[in-house]
């Protein structure tokens, strides 16, 4: 059986090639696979379909169809039969095409006189790029031969349209991967960027997908695969001894790497007359399919572990690794499935825009795209398929949407945007000295957030009057070990020189829930935002808050040291930690460190219960900061990783705004001073909203400073209060409408 199935599709392979070696190009190219294919099935049509727009397939070449449909006949992803295996990426096989659920039948084609129908996805690495169909006029049950057959030639069809083998004169066909796209994301991080596409690992590209001689691709696959032995072995070593969970990978993807079964399906693609490099990316395709089917995160994460496997083994057996030579453009705009923020840093600041096919708005990687202020959008489905180095690309942080390969009219639309926003810029530098009062007079604070050392020149080019958080944790993040207590002395001591005595509020190591440390073990929780994160951690394993609390009294050298501790949700938490930094002044006096001239030991506001604490506990903490993004998401009950709910609410709802106002007046009564520092600080008209409230001080991301000094300058914060009163008054969900009304009309 395996015999003829090898020979059926062996000998098709072998005749293609030689179709293919010929000086045909474009359309007749694909006319004669068509022919090829048809007399060598014995059937009466082939057809191949390819995709013209996301939503549409053409018939791009037939045998046995009217030839004038060719180029004139399209359907909808979905439609008919062939419609339906673009859509599920999957092959219909019906001997009795026209009572099979779906048919339609194109009248122009002629095709209503065949009787059975196959229809195989032209699909690369899960991709699909069109579907190849074979009809008879006979009722006719393809065999499973047959059928691997022409899976194996659409394979090879997927690969020569990659490499733009049907693009040429009279080919009528825009070639893949120049045509003009929008892949629709979520916006991650705002701004505008114009730029080419980087990919973070460019693709392989397989030339040779027919073999000359399978008894040498077999070799040539099985030296590969040693060659991948090897290196994941060495891995293992480097590794053992070190990181207990980067081993565990590791060890996955030896057992992959051993896999006969893997090792085996290879094989016999090569023994059908596959090169050794199309065996493997076969292989890769299947595991791509299935990747986007399971739901299971850990089996997603094997499935992803393989992918990575087979692309290791491409790059040995193409000879075309991670250097392909290729130089970083001028204005890169970083493409990849998913990045580390260590690997994201590395790029750093010479990156105009990042598009992620995976990643989260909470990931590390956003949170290091938000420090360097680069737009960022994630979840763009098919970016690394569709987006090849060199591409032209916009990326629209602000409604999360990638142009790729714009036409000129959206191109000219958005450097209008982009010019609109550097105009805005210029407005906000000439104000930037300047301190931002309202026009009834009322001074507002404007401070930046921080986490990075990349942060820091914001610090004198925004205007900022100091950082209100310092988020410690992104150290933690970075990098693949514990930092050292030297390590971050230093740093925090770095901090502190470039605020040049403007004040810097650390905010100690908030991390569980999204943020969790490459090297710690992680948690398996229900519920991780509701878990054991920030100072719950601290407090249950205080080494940690010691080592960073010595670190910044040290780095505070004699100076004055402001620190906060993250999700405070009672007093005794707050007590506690206090506790904790007392200990650690004593023991840095024993040790004859230097202590800083003032401390002030604050808590973060970010459950609703803290609001209602005991007016002792706003008496004896040094200071709030409200973090709106973990509070509003108590608050509401909204999850703020979770697209579908996270934008349901408005921060300028009244019962919101209600208790913020109410959090104000306890500090108010205890003189504590307050500040907003979660994300929405940094949005315009909340601010405005937040700072009618009576909230005195914001920090927000250095880029947003000019925007909310420029409204804030123009506003008179009681109208807005009485505004707000009102909206009250009246049962209003939200003050947004009318507080959008005034600012009009101011
Ligand atoms: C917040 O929750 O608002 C906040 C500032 O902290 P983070 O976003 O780091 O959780
Ligand atoms: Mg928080």
């Amino acid at each position: 059986m395996v015999e003829n199935t090898e020979s059926e599709s062996r000998k098709l392979l072998g005749r293609l090639r030689e179709a293919m070696a010929g000086d045909v190009a474009g359309q007749a190219r694909l006319d004669k696979i068509t022919q090829l294919i048809a007399d060598s099935m014995g059937t009466e049509v082939c057809s191949i379909y390819l995709f013209r727009d996301e939503e549409t397939l053409e018939l791009c070449a037939t045998e046995g169809l009217n030839r004038e449909s060719v180029h004139q006949t399209r359907m909808r992803i979905g439609e008919g039969l062939v419609g339906r295996v673009a859509r599920t990426g999957k092959l219909i096989n019906a001997a009795d095409a026209p009572s099979a659920r779906g048919f339609r039948y194109m009248p122009e084609t002629g095709e209503e006189r065949y009787t059975s129908f196959l229809g195989i996805p032209i699909q690369r690495l899960g991709e699909v790029l069109g579907v190849l169909v074979v009809q008879s006029k006979e009722t006719r049950d393809y065999s499973s031969d047959a059928v691997y057959a022409l899976e194996v030639v659409a394979m090879v069809i997927a690969e020569m349209t990659e490499l733009g083998a049907f693009v040429g004169e009279g080919s009528a066909m825009s070639p893949l991967h120049q045509q003009s796209v929008l892949l629709k994301g979520t916006m991650a991080q705002e701004g505008a960027a114009e730029g080419h596409i980087w990919l973070h690992e460019p693709r392989v590209v397989v030339t040779n997908p027919i073999a000359d001689d399978p008894h040498r691709e077999l070799e040539r696959l099985q030296e590969a695969v040693e060659e991948l032995r090897v290196g994941v072995d060495k891995m293992l070593q480097v590794s053992s001894g070190g990181d207990k969970e980067q081993a565990q990978v590791l060890e996955t993807y030896r057992m992959f790497a051993n896999s006969k079964g893997w090792m085996r399906r290879m094989e016999e693609d090569i023994a059908r007359g596959l090169s050794a490099e199309a065996a493997v990316e076969k292989e890769q395709s299947l595991a791509r399919g299935r990747m986007a089917q399971v739901q299971d995160a850990y089996l997603r994460e094997r499935l992803s572990d393989l992918d990575d496997l087979s692309n290791r083994l491409l790059r040995i057996l193409t000879g075309q690794g991670r250097d392909t030579g290729a130089e970083l453009p001028d204005d890169p705009i970083l493409v990849a499935r998913n990045i580390g923020p260590a690997e994201l840093l590395e790029y750093g600041r010479k990156l105009k825009g990042i598009i992620l096919e995976e990643g989260s708005v909470g990931s590390h990687a956003a949170i290091v795209a938000r420090a360097l202020a680069i737009p960022l959008v994630v979840r763009v489905g098919r970016i690394t398929t569709e987006g090849l180095n060199g591409d032209h690309v916009l990326v629209d942080g602000d409604q999360g949407a990638v142009h790729l390969r714009p036409d000129d009219p959206v191109v000219n639309a958005f450097r209008d945007k982009i010019a609109m926003q550097a105009q805005a810029q210029e407005r906000y530098t000439s104000i930037r000295e300047k301190p931002a009062i309202t026009t009834d007079g009322k001074r507002v604070k404007l401070m930046m957030n921080a986490g990075l050392m990349a942060d820091l020149p914001s610090l004198q080019n925004s205007g900022a009057e100091g950082v209100g958080l310092f988020r410690t944790e992104l150290q933690f993040l970075i990098h693949n070990k514990m930092p050292k207590r030297s390590e971050l002395a230093t740093l925090y001591q770095k901090v502190l020189e470039s605020a040049r005595g403007k004040r810097v509020v650390f905010r100690t190591l908030d991390i569980g829930s999204d943020k969790v440390l490459p090297y710690m073990k992680p948690t398996d929780e229900p519920n991780p935002a509701l878990g054991w994160r920030a100072i719950r951690v601290g407090l249950d394993k205080p080494g940690v808050m010691r080592m960073q609390l010595q670190a910044l009294i040290r780095a505070a050298n004699g100076g004055p040291l402001s620190v906060m501790f993250p999700f405070v949700a009672q007093f005794e938490e707050y007590r506690q930690a206090r506790k904790e930094v007392d200990k650690t002044i004593e023991r840095e006096k024993r040790l004859g460190h230097v202590l800083p001239s003032s401390l002030e030991i604050g808590a973060m506001l970010e459950t609703p219960s803290l609001g209602f604490a005991p007016l002792k506990f706003f008496e004896e903490v040094d200071f709030l900061s409200i973090g709106g993004n973990d509070l509003k998401q108590f608050f509401f009950a909204a999850d703020r990783e979770n697209e579908r709910v996270r934008q349901r609410y408005d921060t300028l709802n009244v019962s919101f705004l209600s208790f913020i106002e109410r959090i104000v007046e306890r500090c108010d009564m205890s003189g504590t001073p307050l500040s907003f520092c979660g994300e929405d600080a940094g949005r315009p008209i909340e601010a405005v909203c937040l700072a009618a409230m009576g909230i005195r001080t914001l920090s927000m991301r250095p880029a947003s400073i000019g925007p909310v000094k420029s409204l804030l300058m123009r506003v008179d914060l009681g109208e807005v209060r009485k505004l707000i009163a009102d909206a009250r008054h009246r049962g209003d969900q939200s003050v947004r409408p009318s507080v959008m009304q005034y600012l009009r009309e101011i």
